[in-house]
Order: C-alpha cells, then structure tokens, then sequence
C-alpha cells in the first residue's frame, strides 16, 4: 500500500496526529511517514508518551518503525496484522495512559481475538482526558456505537510523578454509526474533588465554592492514599437522558481551591448554557470511533483545532469527508 505523508505542522500541531495516524494506520494497514513531528509545541517531537504509544502501537500489529526514539521529529510506520492478546505498556513518566489506551484501544476491535491491555504513567494530567472522563463520558458512547470494551481505573496518577495505572478489555467487533443531535432531559450533576497527599481541607473548599455557583451540583470527595499523589482534581458529571460529559480542573501550587472550583464551573455553565450534545473535548475524542463507524454526527459548543486536525488526519487514511456547520447556536459536525 502507499505511504501516507503528513505534516505534523499542521493544524494543532500536537500529539493527536500521532495517535490518530497510528490508530489509523494500524486498523487500515496504510503505512505513514509524519516530519514536523509535534512542531506546533514548545518541545517538539516524540515525548515519552507519544513514544510509548508508537511502541505499543507497533507491538500490537508488529509494524516496522524508523525514528522511535525521545526527541524524534520523523516517523516511519509500517503495519502488519493487528493481533490479540494480554498487553502491558508503561509509560515512565506521568505521561498520559488515558491517551495511549486511546490510540490502540480502537484497533484491538480489529484484532483476531479477545485482548487485555495494563498501561501505567498519569491518569489524571492536565491537557489530556482524565480516566473519569474516559469511564464516564468516552466510553459509554463508543460502547453505545456497538464495541466491546471495559476499562478499569487500577491506580490514579498525576503530573509530575505518575505512577497510575488503567486496564482495559476489548473484544473483536465493528462500530457502527450513531448520532448525536441532542443531550436529552436533564438528570444529574455530580461533583468528584480528588485528593492524594493533599489536604482533605482542600477537596471541602472546592466543593463548597462550586456549590455557590452551581448549585445544582451534588458533591463528594476521593481520598486516595498520600502514595498516589500528591494531586488534586475537581471533576464535575454533568448527566442527560442521551449521554455524560465531563469536566475538569486541576489544583496547583499558588492556585487558591476557590479558583479551581471556578474554572470547573465556567465550563459546566458554558455547556449548560449551549444547546449542543457534547463539549469540546468529547468531540474531537468521538470523531475518529466515529469514523471507524463509517459515519455519525454530533452537536458540540464550539469546533476546536483539536477536532478540525483529527478530521484533517481521518479523511487521509479514510474515504470519508466531515462536515462542520453553525445552526441553531450549536455545531453540527457530519463524518460520512
Ligand atoms: P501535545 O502534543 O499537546 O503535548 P498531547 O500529545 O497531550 O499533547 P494533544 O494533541 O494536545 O496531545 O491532545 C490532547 C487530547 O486530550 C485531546 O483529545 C483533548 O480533547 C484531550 N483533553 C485535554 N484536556 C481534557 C479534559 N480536561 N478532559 C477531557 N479530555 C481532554
């Protein structure tokens, strides 16, 4: 088959070219060549993460790899079969395991058997889905398309020193298309502030403040034991009659738990307040099992370079065109 060429410099510039064109590659057997390789990024080129998904990636379907190396800016993938079995990845780094697990879940549905996968690294990173968001939000809709998967959140793990831990079970079976249109009747709200080695003081204040701005919001706190952290995250599940999305914010040194609690609530208002079916970040994340289904739509908020650049990438390895249209104050975005 021919190579596909891509620019790594184009749109978002990021690490989801990687893993899409890895998913993509491996589930259609096009081999790809990517140069610029992260070049929209302060640090350019293959981090432990995006390398751990190449060697995972190439593991799983026993590809040729050139430039699989940390700092790479080129690489050379060739597929061979995708092959079931019991996986383990760990990523070294707090690196996210959520966005490895992404990149070769989708092609284990094309696999000749049943397969395990342990991956271990960050589970709760900024700029990448937390496991929640994946257990919650993301896989309840590629479930819904019709696959067979499970994954299970073992040990969490944040930024800077990792140490989490996912597993995940995927059986052979093909997606099939779904639309997205609408979220339904409002059900629930529910609030999670997670501590590891932080104060349980600080989960407490966050919850009281989102509860002065949204309070339709119920509450709870994790506390995980001072081994898993130190991390803090408010995650807020927002749940209507036809799916869940959820919403995060990190704690940080010299960020007061108020603010956290803030920046969580502006983005559960803005969807609240927007018509549409799911949130930027479910979006782009939907698009490429999406287009695995051969075709789907869905509503979102607003169209980010993340999900253009994903649908840029798609429509390389995959006979489809995605369409994005403003109507009646939401998104509408078409892959067929
Ligand atoms: P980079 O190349 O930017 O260093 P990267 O490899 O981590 O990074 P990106 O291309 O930025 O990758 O993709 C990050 C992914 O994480 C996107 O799919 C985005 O939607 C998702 N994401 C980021 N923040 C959240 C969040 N709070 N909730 C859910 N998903 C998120």
């Amino acid at each position: 088959m021919p190579t596909i060429f891509l620019d790594g410099a184009q749109g978002e510039g990021g690490g989801q070219i990687l893993r899409s064109a890895l998913t993509l590659s491996m589930i259609t057997g096009q081999p790809f060549r990517l140069e610029n390789l992260r070049a929209g990024r302060a640090k350019p080129g293959l981090l432990r993460q995006h390398l751990t998904a190449v060697l995972a990636a190439a593991e799983i379907c026993g590809a040729r790899v050139e430039g699989a190396a940390p700092g790479s800016r080129t690489l050379v993938f060739v597929p061979s079969a995708i092959r079931g079995g019991d996986y383990r990845f760990a990523i070294g780094t707090a690196g996210s395991c959520t966005l490895v697990l992404q990149t070769v879940l989708p092609a284990l549905w094309y696999a000749d058997g049943a397969s395990t996968l342990r991956i271990s690294g960050g589970t709760h990173n900024p700029a990448a889905p937390p496991a929640d968001f994946l257990l919650r939000a993301w896989l309840p809709l590629v479930r819904r398309m019709g696959v067979q998967s499970e994954i299970v959140l073992l040990r969490h793990g944040f930024y800077p020193a990792g140490g989490g831990e996912i597993h995940a079970r995927a059986a052979p079976g093909r997606p099939v298309a779904i639309d997205l249109l609408g979220r339904g009747d409002w059900r629930a709200a529910r609030a999670t502030a997670i501590v590891a080695g932080i104060p349980e003081a600080v989960a407490q204040r966050e919850l009281a403040q989102l509860a002065r701005t949204l309070p339709q919001v119920s509450g709870e706190i994790r506390v995980l034991p001072e081994r898993e952290g130190p991390g803090n995250a408010l995650l807020v599940e927002v749940e209507h009659a036809f799916l869940s999305d959820v919403f995060t914010a990190f704690g940080a040194r010299g960020l007061a738990a108020e603010k956290v609690a803030d920046l969580v609530a502006a983005k559960v208002r803005a969807y609240l307040d927007s018509p549409a079916a799911v949130g930027e970040h479910l979006a782009d994340q939907l698009a490429l099992p999406m287009a695995l289904a051969g075709g789907g739509s869905f509503t979102t908020c607003q169209p980010s370079s993340h999900l253009t650049t994903n649908l840029a990438v798609i429509e390389r390895f995959l006979p489809l065109r995605s369409q994005i249209e403003y109507a009646e104050g939401r998104w509408l975005v078409g892959i067929g």
